[in-house]
């Protein structure tokens, strides 16, 4: 193989021809190769160099098999995930009821605990305090969950790891909850219904595209958890809707990365709209957003 050029020294990127699959382009979009076109014709070059030059490589099994290599290493499935606590990290092992902090030069310290929903996705949160780890899970949908469940065990790493609580089972698609900058915070601000506050009744049984009647969206939840008695504070999140609007202009609103904080106990909640609103925690009543009217001359054509 000729991997670098030949004119001027430098590592060269080789060419590949034809249409390419998902996995070659996936290497494809890495960089990891380059995309010659789907014509392929004698005397095309097989590799190029950053100054362009380009280069024939008669080595055809060899470039072969260090495609293989490539698109594998692009392909690999990640890592899954662990959290860095203190001098330790935390890890999640295949199989097991319970985490384990692996801490160089010491024991590993293990804290069993029993997911209480079904495992699809999960990720950890440290506070900032290095206190606790927080194990977000999302049951993600199947036959027996037709519904996006997602909840959080809780940890606490010092002064011994152990499982301390969570907040298991809750119905929407959920986002890790966040943590407050003096860490005794735990605050998960998630989309999960459409109800008309007050009432009981779902926002789209009220639906009359005709009537000017507005009511108080409720569409997401805001949840506090206090450290370290956790003791939980929830609120609704609501904005005044026309009982005319239609799903679609509600339906996508979604909550990834939403949440912040202004201070130690000021929670900051951005709509979907784009609006800020901060909510000091405790939480003391429903959170209720301005929305701007949606433009008269969109809605006309709906
Ligand atoms: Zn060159």
């Amino acid at each position: 193989m000729i991997e670098n050029c030949p004119e001027c020294g430098e590592p060269g990127t080789m060419l590949v021809y034809g249409l390419p699959g998902p996995a070659l382009a996936d290497a494809a979009k890495a960089g990891r190769v380059s995309l010659g076109g789907c014509m392929i014709e004698p005397g095309q070059p097989d590799w190029f160099c950053p100054a362009r030059h380009s280069w024939t490589d008669e080595d055809v099994d060899g470039r072969g098999r260090l495609l293989d290599e490539i698109v594998a290493e692009c392909n690999a499935p990640p890592p899954p995930p662990t959290a860095h606590a203190g001098a330790g990290v935390v890890e999640w092992r295949a199989g097991e009821s319970a985490l384990t902090l692996v801490t160089p030069g010491a024991p590993d310290q293990v804290a069993p605990f029993a997911p209480s929903i079904p495992v699809d996705e999960y990720a950890f949160v440290v506070s900032p305090d290095e206190r606790y780890v927080a194990l977000f899970i999302d049951s993600g949908h199947d036959r027996h969950y037709p519904h996006d469940t997602h909840g959080f065990e809780l940890f606490e790493v010092r002064p011994e790891f152990r499982h301390i609580g969570g907040l298991p089972a809750l119905p929407g698609d959920g986002h890790p909850p966040v943590f407050s900058p003096d860490s005794r915070w735990l605050v998960g601000f998630v989309a999960d219904g459409y109800r008309v506050r007050g009432t009981g009744r779902h926002f789209t049984d009220l639906f009359d595209k005709r009537s000017g009647a507005r009511v108080t969206l409720d569409w997401a939840r805001l949840r506090a958890l206090r450290l370290p008695d956790q003791e939980l504070h929830w609120v609704d999140v609501g904005v005044e809707m026309p009982v005319s609007a239609y799903p679609h202009e509600y339906m996508d609103w979604d909550t990834e990365d939403a949440v912040g904080f202004t201070a130690a106990d000021v929670a900051v909640l951005r709509m979907p709209w784009g609006q800020e609103v901060a909510v000091s925690l405790p939480p003391s009543a429903p959170v209720t957003g301005d929305r701007p009217p949606t433009d008269p001359y969109y809605s006309a054509f709906q």
